[in-house]
Formats: C-alpha cells, sequence, structure tokens
C-alpha cells in the first residue's frame, strides 16, 4: 500500500486508522477475585434476599450507601425494577404524573406507566443532553407527583434548579443515576440528592454485575423500608425468626440474587481505581476531539463530574463549510467514516421517548391510564421536542469500548480516526450534500414495521 493510500479514508479504501489487531476488551472485566466472590456466595448455600443469614445482598447494600453517602441503600433485581418499586414507594397512584426526559433509555417513562401513572416528557438541553429545569416546569401541573431525572450518559443533570421547582410545588425528585454510577454534583455523588434515586448494575452500565441487578438509594427510613417490602410480595421479612406471609403493600418479586451481589461487591472494590483509570483514558481522546472545530466533545461544568458511561459527539456543519439543515446527512456521513476507519460510532437511541410507539398510540391498559383524567394530546415531533429530536440527528454515540480501564491505546487509535476524518473532510462534504438522508426515527419506524410483521405475519392488523 502506498503512503498516499494509506492517508486516504478507510471508508474510501484506505487503511483503517484503527488496526484490526486492537480489539475492544470486554465489560464488565472478570478478575479471579470477582470468580473468589462468586464462589464464596455459591459455596454459602444463601442466594437470595429472603434466605435467613444471607451476607452478600446486606453486604453490598451497606457498602452502596456508605460508597454513594445516603443512609440506606436497597438492592433489586435491575434497574427498571428500581424505578417502579422507587415511584411506588413514594405513593405514585393511578393518575398521577410523573415528568421524565424526551431523551433516556425507555425504562425511565415505563415505569411510571406500569403504576397507572402517566409519564409527561420534558425536552432536554442540546449541549448537556439531560432534561432542562424551564422543560420541568412548563409541563408541571396540580397532578404532577414526581419527576425522574436522567443523568444522562453519565453527566449529573441541573439538581438544584429542578430540585428547587419541584420542592415549590411539592413535588418529589427521583435520580435515575443508571447511566452515571460515582458521578459527583456540586460534592456529593448522585443518588444522594433526590428522595429517592436508582441505579441499574446490568452489564452495559459502568458499575456492572454478572447479569442483572439495580440499586436503590434513600436517606428516608420509611421510603426504604417501603421499598424493601415491595421487592417482596409487600412482605417483611426479618431475615431471623420466623416470616409472616403477610403482604402489607401490593409488592412485586424484584429481591436481587446473592451471587450477584458478591459479583458486585468485588468489582466495587476497584472501582475508584478503575473509574479514575477511564476518566483519564477517555479526557485523553475527547481533548484531541475537541479540538478540531467540526465536533462537539462531550465535558463536564465546572461543578459536576461526568461518569463517561456513554460519549456522545455532534458534529458542527458550519465548521465542515455546510449549510446548517444539512447536519443530519453530515452526522450520518462522518458516522459511516468512523466505523470504516474501526471507531464503533453508533446512535444511542433513535427516537425521542414520546415517540415510541408505547407511548405515542397511548397503548397502555386499555387507554389507560391517559383516559383516566382525559390527559390532553401533546405533539410527540420535532415541534414538541425540538432539542431532541436535534440530538439524534446531528449526534453519535461511543458505547462499551471505552469502559475497560486497559482502553486508553485503543482510544488513542480512537482520536487518529477523529482527526484523520476531519483532515480529510472535504472528500465527504459532497458526499453529505448528495445523501437521500433519514433521520434515525424514521430509520427507526422503518426498522420497526418490518419487525412487527415478521413477528405477527398474518395477525392482519395492519396501519
Ligand atoms: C439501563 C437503564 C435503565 C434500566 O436498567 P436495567 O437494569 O437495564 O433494567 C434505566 N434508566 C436508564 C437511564 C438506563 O440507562
Amino acid at each position: 500500500m502506498t503512503g498516499r493510500q494509506a492517508d486516504r479514508l478507510a471508508m474510501l479504501g484506505g487503511r483503517r486508522a484503527v488496526p484490526k489487531e486492537l480489539r475492544i476488551a470486554p465489560w464488565p472485566r472478570v478478575t479471579g477475585e470477582d470468580e473468589a466472590a462468586v464462589m464464596r456466595a455459591l459455596a454459602s448455600g444463601r442466594f437470595t434476599a429472603a434466605a435467613a443469614g444471607e451476607r452478600e445482598i446486606p453486604g453490598l447494600e451497606r457498602e452502596w450507601a456508605e460508597f454513594t453517602g445516603t443512609r440506606h441503600a436497597i438492592a433489586v433485581s435491575n434497574g427498571t425494577a428500581a424505578l417502579s418499586l422507587a415511584l411506588a414507594a413514594l405513593g405514585v397512584e393511578p393518575g398521577d404524573e410523573v415528568v421524565v426526559p424526551a431523551l433516556s433509555f425507555v425504562a425511565t417513562a415505563a415505569a411510571p406507566l406500569h403504576l397507572l401513572a402517566v409519564p409527561v416528557f420534558a425536552d432536554i438541553d442540546p449541549v448537556t443532553y439531560n432534561m432542562t429545569a424551564a422543560a420541568f416546569e412548563a409541563v408541571i401541573t396540580p397532578r404532577t407527583k414526581a419527576v425522574v431525572v436522567v443523568h444522562l450518559h453519565g453527566l449529573p443533570a441541573d439538581l438544584d434548579e429542578i430540585g428547587a421547582i419541584a420542592a415549590r410545588h411539592g413535588i418529589a425528585v427521583v435520580e435515575d443515576a443508571a447511566q452515571a454510577h460515582g458521578a459527583e454534583y456540586r460534592g456529593r455523588r448522585v443518588g444522594s440528592i433526590g428522595a429517592i434515586n436508582t441505579f441499574s448494575l446490568n452489564v452495559s452500565k459502568n458499575l456492572a454485575t454478572c447479569g442483572e441487578g439495580g440499586l436503590i438509594t434513600t436517606d428516608d427510613d420509611a421510603l426504604a423500608t417501603r421499598t424493601t417490602m415491595l421487592r417482596q410480595f409487600g412482605e417483611l421479612i426479618e431475615g431471623r425468626g420466623s416470616r409472616s406471609y403477610v403482604s402489607h403493600l401490593l409488592g412485586w418479586n424484584n429481591k436481587p440474587a446473592a451471587l450477584q451481589a458478591a459479583f458486585t461487591r468485588s468489582q466495587l472494590e476497584r472501582f475508584g481505581t478503575e473509574a479514575k483509570q477511564r476518566d483519564a483514558n477517555v479526557r485523553r481522546l475527547l481533548a484531541r476531539a475537541a479540538a478540531l472545530p467540526g465536533f462537539v466533545a462531550p465535558s463536564a461544568p465546572a461543578d459536576r463530574t461526568h461518569a463517561w458511561h456513554i460519549l456522545r459527539f455532534r458534529v458542527d456543519p458550519t465548521a465542515f463549510g455546510l449549510a446548517p439543515e444539512l447536519a443530519g446527512p453530515l452526522r450520518a456521513v462522518v458516522q459511516r467514516a468512523l466505523r470504516a476507519e474501526g471507531v464503533p460510532a453508533a446512535p444511542y437511541q433513535l427516537m425521542p421517548l414520546p415517540a415510541q410507539p408505547v407511548f405515542r398510540d397511548r397503548s397502555g391498559f386499555g387507554g389507560l391510564p391517559w383516559s383516566l383524567h382525559g390527559t390532553p394530546e401533546v405533539p410527540c415531533g420535532p415541534e414538541g421536542f425540538p432539542a431532541a429530536y436535534q440530538v439524534l440527528d446531528e449526534s453519535f454515540a461511543l458505547q462499551k469500548a471505552h469502559l475497560h480501564p486497559d482502553a486508553g491505546p485503543l482510544l488513542d487509535r480512537y482520536a487518529d480516526a477523529f482527526e484523520k476524518v476531519w483532515e480529510r473532510r472535504a472528500d465527504l462534504l459532497g458526499i453529505a450534500a448528495a445523501l437521500e438522508h433519514t433521520p434515525p426515527w424514521e430509520e427507526a419506524g422503518r426498522i420497526a414495521a418490518a419487525e412487527w410483521d415478521a413477528a405477527f405475519a398474518g395477525g392482519g392488523e395492519t396501519e
């Protein structure tokens, strides 16, 4: 291969900036200590939160409460269940409204719906990607019971501003910190600021288990007791003495598993060290990407830290010398060019939450909960949530590859790829300008329709 060819974009036949031999290290990282922890739990013969004398689950709860700086932590089966339990513990009831951001993982909005509460969406900030205080305030009604604040991608949201508005209206704040373990907001760890807060321990998250798991944190003794009851059939299971089998509350079975708790305790022991290494690796990549005028790299304001769960980059069409309305096509072409170089650039979420059919079509429970109080329909398109739509069209994300603490050398090659794509941008402009662009939410619609037809072929219901 000649030097000239090596310099060409991989998309146009040049050599990749990220050599194929550099592999993404699997996450979560599993060490001998993790294996020993799981074996210890296995040898104990006690596997669930209801087993008398089980020590791993209370151990994880104690350590997570200490880590976040809260009085109580309650381990549960996953992060989605954690949200449902937290809202139920707060007393969210049928017909109540729960404000959630327009951009998040679907669980954030599905949790209130499972309680027959109406998820009400608030638009995000196009730079931080988090719900804005103004958007939250604009959708408050007398029925608003809670607001779920998501620290999207690992950056804490504006908790003080949102908290002050919530306090004025008697609305409970729930932090959904599934993507932000360990991130700090004005000197406090996330999960210690809302009334009751949730984390996921899914294998994709910064603090993982070997499967599924979740954690709930609160300073409130009564909320903690209710949450514990809700995870186990509404029962008070003391773990010693006899069990009454009396369900005081409408609970679920969302108990955590001991093996998973043991694994996460072991991960937690080195969480701080690994987070520091990740921070250094990611910052090196971001500093180089931020020096390129065409990319807007993620960053953290001075009063908070970023957990770098997902790295979302926006393209700036004017810096590339393109008209602003070509941002979407430019993003699509840049994403393709980066992928060809070996950078796994991909979308995170294809559509804003309010456009998800489950919310948009108000399927819910036979029209409930929206029909309970005749909740007015709000437009779920770009006119209703301009920032969320804009962000989805103009940005792409890096996930997972950067989580392993040894990802530094790989991320350095990713930075090479960003620089190469920027230097070679002239080769992309014509492609972007001529591209027949499909925004991600339309792409999702197409995929979904095909998926649905394949799953329910012959079902007869078409639109
Ligand atoms: C992952 C995630 C959840 C759900 O957690 P699970 O453990 O996968 O159920 C909830 N909210 C957000 C923001 C998430 O990223």
